[in-house]
């Protein structure tokens, strides 16, 4: 499974994932179709588009895409409503092959309601749209606080080496707010230098790895001391102190 970052509109990254064995093209969220395109150009076929959620920047080039390839378009179940062009409505643990590739629905919703993650067991990859990002999540639109957050927890108890593509470049502002109340914590420091490594030289700071983001991301450390403290909510319960750090995030 080879997965090609295409980067799109100011910040968002959609996914070409090449299988080559029966040369099966596929792409995450794709939002931009100029980019795009330019991509899939040289496979010259574009199988399947695979959407995380129904928002413009994950889904623009659908149909412009599916009118030139013949594409199917797979999505939640719960948003066939919402993503244009869909084919496949995908419902929550379903597993579903793209060639060879199979890979689990794991349904997250918080961000929008009907938010999937795609997991690919076998490669562990884990395309996480705008749900997990790297030191950070994103922000809730049409969910409450626990739905995040224990969609942020199903995603939290996959195998600790997946690897962690997410929708968006927010690596750095994440980081800086991460920095803010989780002052002491020495991988995050360690992570810092390398993220500022890779945009200096104007490279993704994705993938990333689930156990780096369990150590280092803030909205996956709820039940640290450290954070809890800095935040002024000691006796506080996970969901509390998760409400509380994406009110913050949110105007920070
Ligand atoms: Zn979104
Ligand atoms: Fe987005």
């Amino acid at each position: 499974m080879i997965v090609e970052i295409i980067p799109c509109l100011n910040d968002n990254y959609s996914y070409i994932i090449h299988e080559k064995e029966t040369n099966t093209v596929s792409i995450v969220d794709p939002s931009e179709f100029e980019a795009c395109d330019k991509s899939i150009n040289k496979y010259k076929k574009l199988d399947f588009i695979l959407n995380t959620h129904h928002h413009v920047d994950h889904v623009g080039a659908n149909i412009e895409l599916k009118k030139k390839y013949k594409s199917k378009i797979l999505g939640s179940d719960s948003d066939k409503d919402r993503i244009p062009g869909i084919d496949i409505f995908l419902k929550d643990n379903q597993k579903q092959k793209i060639g060879n590739l199979e890979f689990k629905v794991i349904f997250t919703p918080g961000h929008t309601k009907g938010h999937i993650v795609y997991f690919f067991n076998k490669d562990k990859i884990a395309f996480t749209g705008d749900t997990l990002f790297s030191l950070g999540c994103g922000r809730v639109f049409e969910g409450t606080y626990e739905e995040m957050y224990n969609s942020l927890k199903k995603i939290k108890s996959l195998p600790l080496d997946t690897k962690i593509y997410c929708g968006h470049e927010y690596t750095k502002s994440n980081l800086n707010f991460c920095s803010a109340y989780d002052s002491r914590n020495y991988l995050l420091k360690k992570k810092e230098i390398d993220i500022q490594k890779k945009l200096n030289s104007n490279q993704p700071t994705i993938p990333s790895t689930l156990e780096q983001e369990i150590k280092t991301n803030i909205f996956l450390r709820c039940n640290d001391p450290d954070v809890k403290q800095a935040l002024g909510l000691k006796d506080s319960s996970e969901i509390e102190v998760f409400s509380k750090l994406r009110d913050l995030k949110d105007s920070f």
